[in-house]
Parts: C-alpha cells; sequence; structure tokens
C-alpha cells in the first residue's frame, strides 16, 4: 500500500546539513516508525513521503519553512547568570527549560560572557535546509486504537 493519511510508516534515514554534516538517523536496522498527516514528522518530510511505498529510496531536500521554521532572533536573550540559579554548571550547549510568558520552553545555551548568559529559544535545526536520505521499510495501515491514541503501537511505537 501507498502512504497516505493514518499509515503506519517505518522508516531508515539520515539527516545531513548543507555541509553534509550527520545531525540525525534512524537507529541501525531499527526504523523509526509514525503516523502519517498527525504532525508526527516535519511537514516538508511527510510531503515526500506521501504517496511512496515499501522499498522507495528518496534523497530530499526541505528547505527551513517546511521544516523547524526560520530562526527567529527575538527568542535569543541575555540573561544574568543568577537567574539561573539551580544550575550548577552552565555550559555552552547546554538545554535548559526557561519559565516565559508563555510557559515552559526548551531553550539552548549558546554564549557566556561574563555574568551574561545568552538563551536561544530556537530549535536547534531552525534556519537550517535539510538533506534527507530514506528508505521506507514499511508501510500498513493504523489499527483502529492507534488512531484513537494518535500513535503507534507495538514496535517502534509507544508502549502501555
Ligand atoms: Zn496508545
Amino acid at each position: 500500500m501507498s502512504i497516505g493519511p493514518d499509515s503506519v510508516v517505518g522508516i531508515h534515514y539520515i539527516l545531513r546539513d548543507d555541509a553534509g554534516e550527520v545531525l540525525d538517523r534512524s537507529a541501525d536496522g531499527q526504523p523509526l516508525t509514525y503516523l502519517h498527516g498527525r504532525g508526527q514528522l516535519i511537514p516538508g518530510l511527510e510531503r515526500e513521503l506521501a504517496g511512496r511505498g515499501t522499498g522507495d529510496r528518496l534523497q530530499v531536500k526541505i528547505a527551513p519553512a517546511d521544516a523547524y521554521g526560520e530562526y527567529d532572533a527575538g527568542l535569543v536573550q541575555r540573561v544574568p547568570r543568577r537567574a539561573l540559579k539551580g544550575i550548577g554548571d552552565v555550559r555552552v550547549g547546554m538545554r535548559l527549560q526557561a519559565q516565559t510568558a508563555e510557559g515552559a520552553r526548551a531553550v539552548t545555551v549558546t554564549a557566556l560572557s561574563g555574568d551574561m548568559v545568552t538563551l536561544d529559544g530556537n530549535h536547534p535545526l531552525a534556519g537550517k535546509r535539510l538533506h534527507f536520505e530514506v528508505e521506507v521499510a514499511a508501510v500498513r495501515a493504523a489499527t483502529a486504537e492507534e488512531l484513537a491514541h494518535g500513535h503507534v503501537h507495538g514496535p517502534g511505537g509507544h508502549h502501555h
């Protein structure tokens, strides 16, 4: 069957950036399993996978707007180190939960300068064009229970 809304899909993938550096990949021999059409993958990748079938291989290039969004400089803030009380050893690259007016948000420490810490609320892949090499490993229809829960059960999926 081909991939469409509510298909359960398993994919092997390698994700690279413009420079060809590997950013992420599915585990060796173990496909990533997801429920198609529910926003569990970035929009650009779901669109490319629609209509494909088991064994299909594709190479796709996805613009930031169809991936993790454009980089938003407004999500970068500098705070005094004392604002991060309770976090002993603040290092560049560290991921933290910051309390904002819109609730908890994941931020990355991107710079330390004197007493000031720069926190970036962008997704680490925001603003990046993504290059995916994908192989469709399996496609099946979702069960009624999976549709009700909104996620995949069984191997590669949720466990209860
Ligand atoms: Zn469930």
